[in-house]
């Protein structure tokens, strides 16, 4: 810290001397600027750490130029401490602060103060730098494992295609001559092969999503993504005997209409396989607008529910609460969080062992434009 850069400004060359022999005297190196343009010229050229902005300067006023050093490209990482008169320090404290400014001071200022505050406010910095880091080296490994599973779940899929086609020819060639307990053995292996195909072809899937190569985000039109699932699930619809029902409209929302497409369809999915025995399933799907501007979908079951405290860890791969009578791969609902975390939205659930269940995600609309992230 003691080798950090400073450019000290103030128009009055008095109090200019008498700050720089404070913070030299502390172990930092400074830069003198007496006029706003000398100071943005000084912070292009010197990318300092942090620069004690004194706000009356005789051409570019101080909060003028706070503003211009958080426009340049290394801007929101230097720290800008503004410094004016006690006798206007509320409101300039306010107007500073707003305007971009990281600290405030008011005249006069005692050295001591002087020089903790800054001392403060770069190992502030130094701790904001050392997070960021660590989130980049954290995005970095999540990427790797990415392509891991991405690599080794369409590595397998090679030699496990070879070993199920090889046990339909052995069944068809040697099925009359094996007696019961090998036909049962044999159905055993049959059933082991594809459940591994059925979840690799699910991880596959899931390391898939977000990926480079996945589609760039756009408005989609909900409802016709809607009709076409009804479509798609339509035996399932009718095995059930479901009956599902959207009140009003769905949205234009931002997104990659394929993957909405399996959200929805893993929801739907999910709230029929999950029903009671004694009751064919109701679907109650709800669109409404939140004060933030963003949608909030939800998808409500009549079904078995699940205990309350297990609904954060469904969201999670491989995680499933029933057992093996209920097919699943346990992936479905960690697709949809991540189908709705790529576009910048929420999902959870709601509900009680017995008394049915509600998911529930916000997606950005498309009605207007919206920043979204990469
Ligand atoms: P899968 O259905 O393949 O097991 P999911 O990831 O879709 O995997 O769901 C994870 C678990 O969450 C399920 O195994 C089930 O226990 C529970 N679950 C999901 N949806 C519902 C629902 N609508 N009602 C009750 N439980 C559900």
């Amino acid at each position: 810290m003691s080798s950090s850069v400073i450019v000290n400004v103030d128009d009055n060359a008095a109090t200019r001397y008498h700050r720089a022999r404070i913070l030299t005297a502390a172990g930092f190196k400074v830069l003198d600027a007496a006029t706003g343009s000398e100071t943005l010229a000084l912070v292009e050229n010197n990318s300092p750490d942090l620069v004690l902005l004194d706000v009356h300067l005789p051409d570019v006023e101080g909060t003028e130029v706070c503003r211009r050093i958080r426009a340049m490209e290394s801007g929101t990482s230097i720290i800008v401490v503004q410094i004016s008169a006690s006798a206007v320090a509320a409101t300039q404290a306010t107007k500073s602060l707003d305007n971009g400014a990281d600290a405030y001071l008011a005249e006069p200022v005692d050295p001591d103060v002087l020089v903790a505050t800054v001392r403060a406010m770069l190992r502030l910095r130094n701790a904001e730098k050392a997070l960021s880091l660590a989130n980049e080296k954290l995005e970095a490994v999540n990427k790797e494992l990415e392509q891991f599973a991405f690599a080794a779940s369409h590595d397998i899929q090679e030699p496990l295609r070879t070993i199920t086609s090889l046990l339909q020819l052995l069944d068809q060639q040697i099925a009359d001559r094996l007696d019961d307990r090998q036909k049962m053995f044999f159905g055993y292996v049959m059933d082991a092969a594809t459940r591994m195909r059925n979840l690799v072809q699910a991880i596959l899937g899931y390391s898939q999503i977000g990926r480079g190569d996945s589609p760039a985000l756009r408005p989609v039109n909900l409802n016709s993504i809607y009709a076409n699932v009804l479509e798609n699930l339509r035996d399932q619809i009718m095995e059930s005997k479901a009956v599902i029902d959207l009140k009003g409209q769905l949205p234009e929302v931002w997104g990659d209409p394929s993957q909405f497409s399996q959200l929805l369809q893993n929801l739907l999915t999910n709230a029929m396989k999950y029903s009671r025995p004694e009751e064919p399933p109701k679907i109650h799907i709800t669109a409404d607008r939140e004060d933030s501007g963003l949608w909030r979908i939800s998808v409500h079951d009549n079904g078995i529910g699940m205990e309350t405290r297990y609904l954060d860890q469904i969201f999670v791969p491989f995680k499933r609460l029933h057992g093996p009578e209920i097919p699943g791969t346990g992936i479905g609902l960690a697709y949809c969080r991540r189908i709705v975390e790529i576009c910048g939205g929420r999902i959870w659930a709601e509900s009680e062992l017995g008394r049915g269940s509600a998911f529930i995600f916000t997606l950005k609309s498309a009605a207007k434009p919206v920043a979204i992230h990469e």
